[in-house]
């Protein structure tokens, strides 16, 4: 995992700078040299779980972590597409594009792009790219935001497109939505593309209204460790399904739009009206999560990032206890680094697996590392992947 502020205490695969990596795979493949390269960066959400889809507040963070796209127009109307996670390019011209589904594998994500851009009117230049990644795929860190918005990025500069950079988060959604077929919201698309370093991305998914939040770890001394559970998701997608059923009903039963619409002050009664305690605990965590987001917005924006950590341990408590999204592998990793002295440790992420943030100073980071590998080595878990990272900047021309 290389990047200007990332340190890896787990060597990645395949080694090498990864914009290097990019340009080599375009000579190899393509010959000749790319016109340009841009990047996009992986994601983790700070605080604000499964509140998305309750038209709630998330506060996520772009990561140095990124995925890298070299690319050079071509003069007829095709698009070939090479990653390094795959020997064979794939190639497809404007009937593929224009099919949702046609492209098929990791390249729909590509051809899902090309697609968004010509369905909102655009003419998108052939062209041919070149694909390396630091960003871990399938880990929560969304590979998925990331490669979309690096060939967003290629496709609108190659072609010059007029689609101000406000627009992108949008059209990266609906190639993964629409072309893609994956429900995803607006937050990865929204924290890679528009994230900024040393700060956190404040967003309503009511309106979308975004705002930067100053989330400088650096100046404080601390750094935030990232730490994939590499736990297998265990049947994440109908859990997942499940509990937005339960919110949408919660939310019917009380008369709201959404459980946005409950303010904590007002929860104790809200729940005397639930039929149930599984509901009960389901809406409890919602409606005390979106609290915790706009707690950790009023501490950032006074300089109290360290402050911030017991807020991001009670989110934890929260997915565990109430949400009941948590498996033994995040609670391990998570009462291991607070043992090993973090400030902060929650589970990121939809649930079921992914990634572990710790809160941590930046000096101590390696020895709360250790602390969670070894932890997972006494209960016979696979290692754990850990990176520390600052919070980076969103999609971008390198040069
Ligand atoms: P996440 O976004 O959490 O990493 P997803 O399942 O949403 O996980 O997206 C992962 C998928 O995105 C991969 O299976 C692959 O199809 C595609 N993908 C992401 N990064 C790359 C890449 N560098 N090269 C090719 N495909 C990629
Ligand atoms: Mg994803």
């Amino acid at each position: 995992m290389n990047g200007p502020a990332a340190t890896a205490t787990t060597p990645p695969a395949p080694a090498g700078d990864v914009a290097a990596r990019a340009t080599a795979g375009f000579r190899q493949r393509y010959g000749g040299e790319p016109a340009g390269r841009w990047a996009a960066p992986g994601r983790v959400n700070l605080i604000g779980e499964h509140t998305d889809y309750n038209e709630g507040f998330v506060l996520p963070f772009a990561l140095p972590l990124r995925t890298v796209v070299a690319a050079a127009a071509r003069d007829d109307e095709r698009w070939t597409v090479w990653s390094e996670l795959d020997d064979d390019p794939v190639e497809f011209g404007p009937d593929e594009a224009d099919a949702p589904g046609r492209v098929t594998g990791w390249a729909a994500y590509v051809a899902g792009v090309v697609w968004a851009l010509r369905a909102a009117g655009h003419t998108v230049p052939g062209a041919r790219l070149a694909i390396a990644s630091d960003v871990p795929v399938g880990s929560g860190l969304s590979s998925s935001a990331a490669i979309e918005s690096a060939v967003l990025a290629a496709l609108v500069e190659l072609g010059g497109l007029d689609l101000p950079a406000e627009r992108w988060p949008r059209l990266a959604q609906r190639a993964e939505n629409e072309y893609v077929g994956a429900p995803t919201g607006i937050m990865d698309q929204s924290a890679v593309i528009r994230g900024r370093a040393g700060h956190a991305l404040f967003l309503d998914c009511r309106n979308e209204h975004v705002e930067q939040i100053p989330f400088d770890l650096d100046a404080a001394g601390l750094a935030m460790l990232v730490i994939d559970s590499r736990a297998p998701h265990r049947h994440a997608d109908g859990e997942y399904a499940s509990r937005r059923r339960s919110c949408e009903e919660a939310a019917r039963a009380l008369g709201v739009a959404a459980l946005r619409d409950v303010d904590v002050a007002d929860l104790d009664a809200a729940l005397e009206k639930l039929p149930d305690d599984e509901t009960r605990r389901r809406v409890r965590h919602v409606v005390t999560e979106d609290q915790r987001v706009l707690d950790t917005v009023a501490l950032l924006r006074a300089g109290r990032v360290r402050d911030i950590g017991p807020l991001l341990t009670a989110s934890h408590a929260s997915m565990r206890d109430d949400f009941e999204i948590t498996v033994p592998e995040v609670d391990t990793a998570v009462e291991a680094a607070l043992a090993a002295g973090a400030y902060g440790v929650r589970m990121t992420g939809g649930g079921f697996g992914g990634c572990v943030l710790a809160l941590v100073d930046a000096d101590s980071a390696d020895a709360v590392a250790a602390a969670v590998t070894t932890a997972y080595a006494e209960r016979g878990f696979a290692a754990p992947g850990t990176v520390t990272a600052l919070p980076a900047g969103g999609a971008a021309r390198l040069d």
